[in-house]
């Protein structure tokens, strides 16, 4: 749906900016202009920009889809969340927080960093593992931005809501004066909610989406697919997204009750079918989602959580 606003225009990336590309946001606060999360793909972003200067590129968290077109913009002051700003340019904790290190180890990390250190290392089938915009997109040491606090950009005023859950410092930017949220990766997709990384909480982001949900705008836009939809779209297809967790959760317990072991589990793909862990990083992110499913039996009552 395309609306418009006074300072904030609509990025979308290729193949309604499915993953690995994202929607990004263009923030025109007249003698300030951003890009937010410029992971739309290099075409789009320099179209979108061609007539402007932008001063800033801020990401609302570390993944590969929402920050691999910082490159792009080598003029531009870079700010992160405080949670993650570590990330910009050390990939080691990248590595740590994106499950490398707990799968992998410390030589996983490590051989991963070389490998996209090099423009020129082999691509993995299903995932952006070995993308050398990793590498180009972390070099700047990047600002911290507070979480909570107003946040002017010449005339737009934006508002970065935390909501840990996809990953720790994962959080939304809010457009008061546009009655706009921008959800990122709360979104909508059949696919449901990801917290395959090492620092994903699926308690964590059930609670945040429901806080997100009660921000007082008209319109969300998404980080991928669904795009910008109205309030009570939104909030019709949010039910459907998080119940995607508990049909995770049932099939696990379905599949340790017919006598399947714990650490069989993945062969059966709760999140991504087997076909698709040929990936190094697609089977890390089913291992680490596995894991956390079977600390959920340990703690049924964090799935249900009432606003
Ligand atoms: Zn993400």
């Amino acid at each position: 749906m395309t609306v418009k606003f006074k300072h904030v225009r609509v990025i979308h990336g290729p193949n309604q900016s499915k993953f690995p590309t994202c929607t990004s946001l263009l923030v025109d606060g007249g003698d300030t202009v951003a890009v937010v999360d410029p992971g739309a793909g290099p075409e789009a972003l320099r179209a979108a920009t061609a007539d402007v200067q932008v001063d800033l590129v801020i990401n609302t968290h570390y993944h590969f889809d929402h920050i691999s077109g910082n490159y792009l913009f080598p003029d531009a002051r870079v700010w992160m969340n405080p949670l993650e700003v570590e990330a910009f340019p050390n990939l080691n904790r990248v590595g740590e927080w994106l499950g490398i290190k707990e799968i992998y180890g410390d030589t996983g990390v490590a051989c991963w960093i070389s490998s996209v250190a090099s423009p020129h290392t082999s691509q993995c089938p299903f995932s952006p593992c070995n993308r050398h915009e990793w590498w180009l997109s972390t070099r700047t040491p990047a600002r911290v931005y507070t979480y909570d606090q107003e946040w002017q950009i010449g005339h737009a005023r934006v508002i970065m809501v935390p909501a840990p859950g996809h990953t720790r410092g994962f959080c939304c930017p809010y457009f008061p004066d546009e009655g706009l949220v921008y959800t990122g990766d709360i979104d909508l997709t059949g696919f449901g909610p990801w917290y395959a990384g090492s620092d994903g909480d699926i308690a964590g982001f059930i609670a945040s989406t429901r806080r997100i949900a009660q921000l007082d705008a008209g319109w969300f836009l998404t980080g991928h697919q669904a795009g910008m939809v109205s309030r009570d779209v939104f909030l019709g297809r949010l039910e459907r997204f998080l119940n995607v967790i508990s049909e995770r959760q049932e099939r696990l317990v379905t599949l340790l009750k017919s006598g399947v072991e714990p650490e069989d589990i993945p062969n059966y793909g709760l999140l991504y079918p087997p076909k698709y862990q040929v990936d190094p990083w697609i089977a890390m992110w089913e291992r680490i989602a596995v894991r956390k499913h079977l600390e959920l039996l340990q703690a049924p009552s964090s799935l249900s959580c009432p606003i």
